[in-house]
């Protein structure tokens, strides 16, 4: 079914905006994406309404925000087709959701393990394996990128061996737009019995995630990139690896029974809950997620992808335009290089235009390197995204070049 554009970008308050008396064109979704009305008003309506602190009050309103905030839990572990939500961790973000996983995984790494990363993770994905490799003397080793911007998993079993600990990897590369094949990057890592970390960050607003279906044994995602709140996210692990690591933080409400001497931990998922959540940013996490569902992620996908196709083929009728990532397999990221100007500079100019892109580096410094440029102009779509307005963008991005060559 094809998305109703008219009616979806008006759920979205911030889209009629004009930014420097232009339409705003919003190009940026791969670093934060917008917000309609449902998630603006569910937060709204839970500090209106329901404001009180969970799991711990006798009293009513702390018992409606209990049952709100467990209700988030059940359906956002739902929405991931997780089979338990004891299997699903609040946290502020994909990025705390890594450093969780990776500072839990300390007890588990010694000199001389390996963890095993790609040379496309963003830094959220590759600074924490590294910081943990560092103070275990442990060694971190990555996967090098084909020239198309995909990964070759026969590469990747040779650079499995019996001293390799973890696999982290991102599910949808925020640079290259690349889909990674999770379902068989998995099954080639448990062959080894190497657990495996998925980045989900880019993945969950724009492709269908089924982590019983990956198998994979954490998945880690932010709401801000799924038309949630910032400063909002998840941890999925699945229930036996979530038992055996120990607590990341420590306080309020991940305990059981505190004396002076000791502490028991609550069991999971609160172990991992340290100190009070972000009770609005659960519900309007739920509430960005219940938004891809009510337009159907396949429906998004499918209007993502024709963006994508059509922006590309646009830009390559340019001079000078490399794309930056030809997988067969990506979505919504188009990343591209013009000879002789600075992304940095058509990205101002595009911005005068009322076009939000991002330029440089995308934090991802290291896949940069192995690409041999400084960075990128990174046009990122999401579901209210129109052809109308790739035209545009294609025109000012003419014009752009233009006045800087
Ligand atoms: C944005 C992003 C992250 C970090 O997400 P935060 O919400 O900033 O914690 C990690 N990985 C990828 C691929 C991303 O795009």
């Amino acid at each position: 079914m094809p998305l109703e554009l008219t009616k979806i970008r008006n759920d979205f308050p911030i889209l009629s905006q004009k930014v420097h008396n232009k339409p705003l064109i919003y190009f940026d979704n791969g670093a934060t994406t917008q917000k309609p009305w449902e998630v603006i008003n569910r937060i709204s309506e839970y500090y209106k309404t329901e404001n009180s602190n969970v799991h711990r009050g006798t009293h009513y309103l702390s018992q409606v925000a209990t049952d709100h905030f467990e209700n988030a839990r059940k359906y956002i572990s739902e929405f991931i087709g997780a089979s338990n939500q004891r299997e699903l961790i609040f946290t502020k973000g994909a990025t705390e959701s890594i450093n969780l996983v990776a500072t839990a995984m300390s007890d588990y790494i010694n000199p001389d393990d390996e963890i095993i990363i790609t040379a496309m993770e963003h830094h959220s994905n590759m600074v924490p394996w590294q910081q943990l490799c560092l103070k275990r003397k442990a060694n971190l080793k990555h996967l090098t990128i084909q020239p198309d911007g995909s990964l070759d998993l026969n590469k990747l079993e040779r650079l499995i061996s019996p001293s390799t600990k973890l696999l982290a990897i991102s599910h949808i590369s925020n640079v290259l737009g690349t889909i990674n094949p999770i379902k068989e990057i998995v099954r080639i890592a448990h062959k080894h019995n190497i657990p495996v970390l998925v980045d989900g960050a880019q993945a969950i607003a724009h492709i269908k995630v089924d982590v019983q279906e990956l198998d994979c044994d954490f998945y880690a995602f932010s709401a801000h990139k799924a038309y949630g709140p910032m400063g909002m996210g998840a941890l999925y692990g699945k229930a036996e690896w979530l038992d055996r690591l120990s607590p990341y933080q420590f306080g309020g409400e991940m305990i059981s029974t505190v004396s002076f001497s000791k502490t028991t931990f609550n069991e999971i998922p609160y172990k991992f809950e340290a100190g009070t959540p972000d009770v609005a940013g659960a519900l309007g996490m739920e509430a960005g997620l219940r938004y891809i569902d009510k337009l159907g992620i396949d429906n998004i996908r499918k209007h993502e992808d024709e963006l994508l196709e059509y922006a590309t083929a646009k830009v390559q009728e340019l001079e000078g335009v490399s794309v930056i990532g030809e997988s067969n397999d990506k979505t919504a990221v188009l990343s591209i290089v013009i000879e002789g100007i600075h992304p940095f500079d058509l990205g101002t100019l595009l911005d005068q235009m009322g076009i939000a892109v991002r330029t440089g580096n995308h934090c991802a410094q290291p896949l940069m390197s192995c690409l041999n440029i400084s960075g990128t102009l990174r046009a990122s779509f999401g579901l209210y995204n129109t052809k109308d307005e790739v035209d545009i963008f294609i025109v000012g991005l003419k014009k752009a070049v233009s006045m800087l060559v």
